[in-house]
């Protein structure tokens, strides 16, 4: 049977199995641009549409039940659910939902983030990563009144209009690799904020860019692990970036919306020992409900405050008592429970091991990186080092793959990273591995 009835074949099993989803799917291409809310929840033939969650597990509205990888795109720590977070929430809602006005909890739960936080002495709240990194850099132009920001090729900062350019790579567009073209990721991009931004190079000489603007320049923002590919920063150029920031007297911002309180405790900073001045939270403080937090010195926030203008940061759900309830829970139970960041990164070594000894084993040209918790398949037999590595990819098996992820019941991300939890246990990760592998081998049946 040739790759296009193979393939209508499943597409077709998968309607067949969820056709309430598929009624929800048409419905809302009437209410909502392109029927998605973000475009991170693609899937094909059509999304499937959830009707609730527990520990690993997703049920759809049509009753079938997923190993959950997508966590809320890295959300969920402790998977869904988890008691004493859902219990703090609870008793929070019979106190009031939202306040617009000081209130306890916020005092407990920023000193349980400095604590937790290697570069922060001071933390500011909002709701959102993109928030967070908008926040974060008016900031850093606030405490040093410089108009630039460097970002890098690849990063993704939340879809703000200072922060969506460069994402995600195209060969005609994307320049040469040691200067890369500033390409706005969605329409509707001011072509004003050009002046404000400086696009860097994963490559040598992104270090010669920073000093020839670093007159221009407040700060250099970096995903110290990029999402876009799960692809780890070598040590060694966080350290030189550190170094040249601090040499020009730069502020270094560590975006850690995906890493902070997921990698450990103390989030990449831990991990690496290598401290920022700023950083970025989101995802997983909140403990379920939406948060966006900006860490940085005391120093830093009083020149920002000193600033000609002052410096202003608001928002009616910034700090809300539902955030704070479940996410100093959260925060709480990872105190308590720290021993899941090892066991995270044991279940991850494992994963990656156990997934690329088969993908080898076979010759297909499949690889997973990542670290502890966080994965991300690609089709190369070689595992990215930079984003531009992932250009060679064979997209169309990745997307494939997809279809082959659902028919084995794995819910994983549409070309995103992906996330396990400390729900997921041993076995669970055993039963991962039997669903990717079967994917595997029916993603090539269709290439060979
Ligand atoms: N920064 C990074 C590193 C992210 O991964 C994300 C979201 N995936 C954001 C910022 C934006 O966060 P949010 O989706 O909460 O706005």
């Amino acid at each position: 049977m040739g790759y296009n009835r193979k393939r209508n074949e499943l597409l077709r099993e998968l309607r067949y199995r969820a056709p309430e989803s598929g009624r929800c799917w048409e419905e809302s291409k009437n209410f909502v641009p392109g029927g998605l809310l973000s475009g991170a929840r693609k899937m094909e033939p059509y999304p499937i549409y959830i009707d609730h969650g527990k520990g690993p597990y997703v049920w759809d509205i049509d009753g079938n039940r997923y190993i959950d990888n997508v966590m809320s795109f890295g959300v969920h720590l402790f998977g869904h659910n988890p008691g004493p977070i859902i219990k703090a929430a609870r008793d929070q809602t019979e106190r009031g939902v939202s306040y617009g006005a000081p209130h306890v909890a916020e005092v407990e739960y920023t000193r349980k983030l400095i604590e937790c936080i290697p570069c922060a002495e001071q933390v500011m709240l909002c709701n959102s990563g993109t928030e967070a990194t908008l926040l974060a850099w008016r900031l850093m132009r606030a405490a040093t009144n410089k108009p630039k920001i460097a970002k890098f090729e690849g990063c993704y900062h939340g879809w703000h209009d200072y922060a969506q350019w460069s994402v995600s790579i195209d060969r005609e567009n994307m320049g040469p690799p040691e200067q890369p073209n500033m390409t706005p990721d969605s329409a509707g991009m001011p072509d004003a904020v050009r002046d404000t931004m400086l696009i860097l190079p994963f490559h040598e000489a992104a270090f010669s860019l920073i000093e020839e603007n670093a007159s221009d320049l407040a700060g250099v923002a970096i995903e110290p692990f990029v999402g876009t590919g799960t692809i780890p920063v070598s040590i060694e150029f966080l350290q030189r970036l550190r170094e040249i920031t601090e040499k020009h007297g730069l502020l270094l911002h560590f975006d850690e919306v995906i890493t902070g309180f997921r990698v450990a405790l103390g989030g990449y900073q831990e991990y690496t020992g290598i401290v920022p001045d700023v950083a970025t939270y989101g995802k997983a403080i909140g403990g379920g409900f939406p948060v966006g937090a900006v860490a940085c010195s005391r120093k830093l926030s009083e020149e920002a405050r000193k600033a000609d203008e002052g410096f202003f940061a608001a928002g009616t759900f910034s700090g809300n008592p539902m955030t704070l309830a479940a996410g100093g829970a959260a925060i709480d139970y990872m105190i308590k429970e720290r021993h899941i960041y090892q066991d995270m990164m044991q279940n991850g070594e494992y994963l990656r091991d156990e997934f690329n000894l088969y993908a080898q084993s076979k010759g297909y040209p499949l690889s997973m990186t990542g670290l502890g918790s966080m994965f991300c398949v690609h089709a190369l037999s070689e595992t990215p080092k930079v984003p531009r590595d992932i250009l060679n990819e064979k997209r169309e098996i990745t997307i494939d793959l997809q279809l082959h992820y659902r028919n084995n019941n794995l819910l994983i991300p549409w070309m995103h990273l992906a996330f396990f939890s400390s729900a997921h246990t041993r076995e669970v990760i055993d039963q991962m591995l039997e669903g990717m592998k079967a994917s595997l081998d029916g993603v090539m049946d269709w290439y060979n």
